[in-house]
C-alpha cells in the first residue's frame, strides 16, 4: 500500500507527485484518510527552507483534517469513521517537565507535523494518535482545518495572558491569522481594534469584530490606549510607534514573522513597564478548548477551496498575498 503525496524536492521547487510505502500501524496509531488539509504561511517557509531545517522531498501539510480508517489496539479515545485532526505538532515525549504540565508545545523532543515526518499534502496518513483530535460532528471540516494551526495560534495568547473583557486588544494585520484573532478577541468580550496598512479593510475588520480601525500612519492618535497588541504581520513596522499605544503593563505579542530583526529603544520597555513577547501554537487541551470555544461562538475562517491537485496553484495565491483569507486543499 501506498501514500500518494505532494512534495517540494528541493528548496522553493514547486510541489510534485510523491508515493512513500504506508507505514505499518502501530498500537497506538490511527491511520486518516486526508479530506481537507488547510495551506500555512509556515508551509511556505518550509518549501523555502527559509528556517533551514526543512528535509527533502518535504511533503507540507499542518493543518489536517479526515476520517479516521484504521487503529492500533492501543487507541481508546477515537474510533473508527469519526472525523478527526492533526496540526502543527504529532507527539511529544510524555515525560519533560513541559509534558508533565500539559505544555507539550515546548518539548524538546517534539515532532512536527511536516518537519519530522511527512504532512498532510497527501491521501492519507499513520501518525500516533496522541495529538490526533476529535473533530466536533457540528463542526464543517474546511471550516475546522485551519482552526488547527491559525486558530489555536492567535486563540493561545488570550489563554496565556489572560486577556479578557474588558481589556482593550489591537490585531495588526488582516489575514490568515489577523482575521480570526479579531474574531476571539471579540468573543472574549474585549474592546478590539484593527490595525492594518491597507484602509479599504476597514468595513472587513469591523464585519469580523473590530470596534475601532487603525491605520499605520494614524497610530499617534492612540497612545496608551492597548493592554494587548497581538502582531499578526509579515512586514517590518514601527515598532517603536507600535509599544507607545501600549497601556503601562502592556504587552506586544508576537505571532507573525517580521522578516527583519525588531528594532525599537529599550526606554519604551522601561517606561510603564511593558513587554514584547511570543507564542507559538498551543497544546492538545487549549486545541480541543479552541475548537468549542469557535463553535459556541460561531468563530469561522474565510476559506477558499482548491482540490489538491491545484496545490501549485493555491500556493502561487498564498505567495501572492491573495489569498482570502485560508486556503484549505480538499481530496
Ligand atoms: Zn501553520
Ligand atoms: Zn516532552
Amino acid at each position: 500500500m501506498t501514500i500518494h503525496a505532494w512534495a517540494a524536492y528541493g528548496p522553493k521547487e514547486p510541489l510534485k507527485p510523491f508515493e512513500y510505502p504506508l507505514p505499518p500501524l502501530g498500537s497506538h496509531d490511527v491511520e486518516i484518510a486526508i479530506s481537507h488539509c488547510g495551506i500555512c504561511y509556515s508551509d511556505l517557509h518550509l518549501i523555502d527552507d527559509d528556517w533551514g531545517i526543512s528535509r527533502f522531498p518535504l511533503v507540507p501539510g499542518h493543518e489536517i483534517i479526515g476520517t479516521l480508517t484504521r487503529k492500533g489496539p492501543d487507541v481508546k479515545n477515537l474510533r473508527i469513521g469519526q472525523k478527526v485532526g492533526l496540526g502543527w505538532q504529532s507527539d511529544a515525549c510524555a515525560d519533560c517537565e513541559w509534558c508533565m504540565k500539559g505544555e507539550e508545545t515546548l518539548c524538546s523532543s517534539k515532532v512536527r507535523t511536516c518537519v519530522d515526518r511527512h504532512g498532510g499534502f497527501a491521501d492519507k496518513m499513520v501518525v500516533s494518535s496522541h495529538f490526533v483530535q476529535a473533530i466536533p460532528d457540528k463542526m464543517d471540516a474546511a471550516i475546522a482545518a485551519p482552526l488547527l494551526c491559525a486558530g489555536i495560534t492567535v486563540y493561545t495568547p488570550f489563554k496565556t495572558y489572560g486577556i479578557q473583557a474588558p481589556m482593550s486588544v489591537a490585531v495588526i494585520g488582516i489575514g490568515g491569522l489577523g482575521h480570526l484573532a479579531l474574531q476571539f478577541a471579540k468573543a472574549f468580550g474585549c474592546e478590539v481594534t484593527a490595525i492594518s496598512s491597507s484602509a479599504s479593510k476597514a468595513a472587513e475588520a469591523r464585519r469580523l469584530g473590530a470596534d475601532h480601525f487603525l491605520s499605520h500612519d494614524s497610530l499617534a492618535e492612540a497612545k496608551s490606549r492597548f493592554d494587548f497588541v497581538l502582531s499578526s504581520a509579515h512586514a517590518d513596522l514601527d515598532w517603536s510607534a507600535i509599544l507607545q499605544t501600549l497601556r503601562p503593563k502592556g504587552r506586544l505579542c508576537f505571532v507573525g514573522l517580521p522578516k527583519s530583526p525588531l528594532q525599537f529603544p529599550a526606554r519604551l520597555l522601561v517606561s510603564g513597564s511593558r513587554t514584547v513577547c511570543g507564542s507559538g501554537t498551543g497544546s492538545r487541551a487549549l486545541l480541543q478548548e479552541m475548537l468549542q470555544f469557535s463553535l459556541r461562538h460561531d468563530i469561522r475562517p474565510q476559506v477558499e477551496l482548491f482540490s489538491m491537485q491545484d496545490v501549485n496553484k493555491a500556493i502561487q495565491r498564498l505567495r501572492s498575498n491573495q489569498a482570502r483569507y485560508r486556503l484549505v486543499l480538499t481530496n
